[in-house]
């Protein structure tokens, strides 16, 4: 039997109503800025969505433009403006940043009650120890769409393809959390094929189309696609085939319209949260 569909949209849509109902309440609005270093165009594409995503929800919204070659210390100064202004309750920098730039530094001075995507250290830590500051929004955009459609991960084997620090390290944080049995792949995993296929959810962020065919699935699996990558023909795919797959699978998320719209919806739901810790109301 052909997997029932996660619709990211539909749920992103009732995230941002959410939103928009509480903020509507508010005297005071949550407001966001957004810093982008250089001119890459996939950039300038999620900025606008961001643009469009707040003013659905009537969250304030500015954007920093700085040019490529910025020094550090001119996007340290315009962080400690924005972590200092009261109408900005959630600051999110456009990763990765140019080379000359030292991340990790622009990370720990965002303000970590105005780091709305979870990439302070101090953040990350409180995720790992099962304290609540801010989810991460893609790895909690998942876990949004499990609820959604009452996925439980308890007592479940879980393989997250992929380690990185925005998706699947976090990701298989919040899992445990949830008492899942989690198994994290990468590159240098020996049998993937074998790992994803004990999977009861497969949640893949790789960034390889057609990395997850359907004889590494197990029948009746929850497939979840993290991936945002471009096939032969520039389609928007992610890694999984999900035409096959799509036949062996209880669940699968579509890419486009699958985890992407619900990790931009949690992005709009964190600055409320930020917002409401910021006393506004
Ligand atoms: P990344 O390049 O930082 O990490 C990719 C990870 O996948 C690495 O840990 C790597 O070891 C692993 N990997 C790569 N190829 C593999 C293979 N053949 N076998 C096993 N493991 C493999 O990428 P990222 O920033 O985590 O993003 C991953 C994907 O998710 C990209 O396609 C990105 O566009 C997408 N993404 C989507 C959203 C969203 O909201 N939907 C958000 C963030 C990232």
């Amino acid at each position: 039997m052909a997997a029932v569909v996660m619709d990211g949209k539909a749920l992103a849509a009732k995230i941002r109503e959410q939103v928009r109902l509480q903020v509507e309440q508010m005297e005071h609005k949550p407001g966001m800025a957004m810093v982008l270093v250089g001119e890459n165009p996939a950039a300038q594409v999620y900025e606008a969505g961001k643009r469009k995503d707040c003013q659905q929800c009537g969250i304030y919204y500015e954007t920093y433009r700085l040019p490529e070659d910025v020094p550090q210390k001119e996007l340290l100064d315009v962080i400690s403006f924005l972590n200092d202004r009261e109408g900005i309750d959630g600051i999110l920098i456009q990763f990765p940043l140019p080379a000359h730039l030292d991340g990790r530094e622009i990370q720990l001075a965002i303000r970590p009650d105005k780091d709305v995507d979870c990439v302070h250290p101090s953040n990350m830590g409180d995720l790992t120890f099962g304290v609540d500051s801010f989810w991460p929004c893609t790895p909690a955009g998942v876990m949004r769409l499990l609820a959604e459609y009452n996925i439980d991960p308890a007592g479940k084997n879980c393989t997250m393809v992929g380690r990185s620090n925005i998706v699947g390290k976090p990701q298989a944080m919040l899992l445990l959390r949830r008492d899942c049995t989690v198994t994290v792949c990468h590159t240098k995993t020996p049998d993937l094929a074998a790992e994803c296929r004990r999977a009861d959810i497969l949640i893949s962020a790789a960034g390889c189309p057609g990395l997850i065919t359907a004889d590494m699935v197990k029948e009746g699996a929850v497939v979840i696609d993290v991936a945002v990558n471009r096939d032969g023909q520039g389609k928007l795919c992610g890694d999984v085939d999900y035409a096959a797959v799509a036949q062996k699978a209880a669940y699968i998320t579509p890419v486009p319209g699958g985890v992407g719209p619900v990790t931009r919806a949690v992005l709009m739901e964190n600055t409320l949260t930020a917002a409401l810790r910021h006393g506004k109301g």
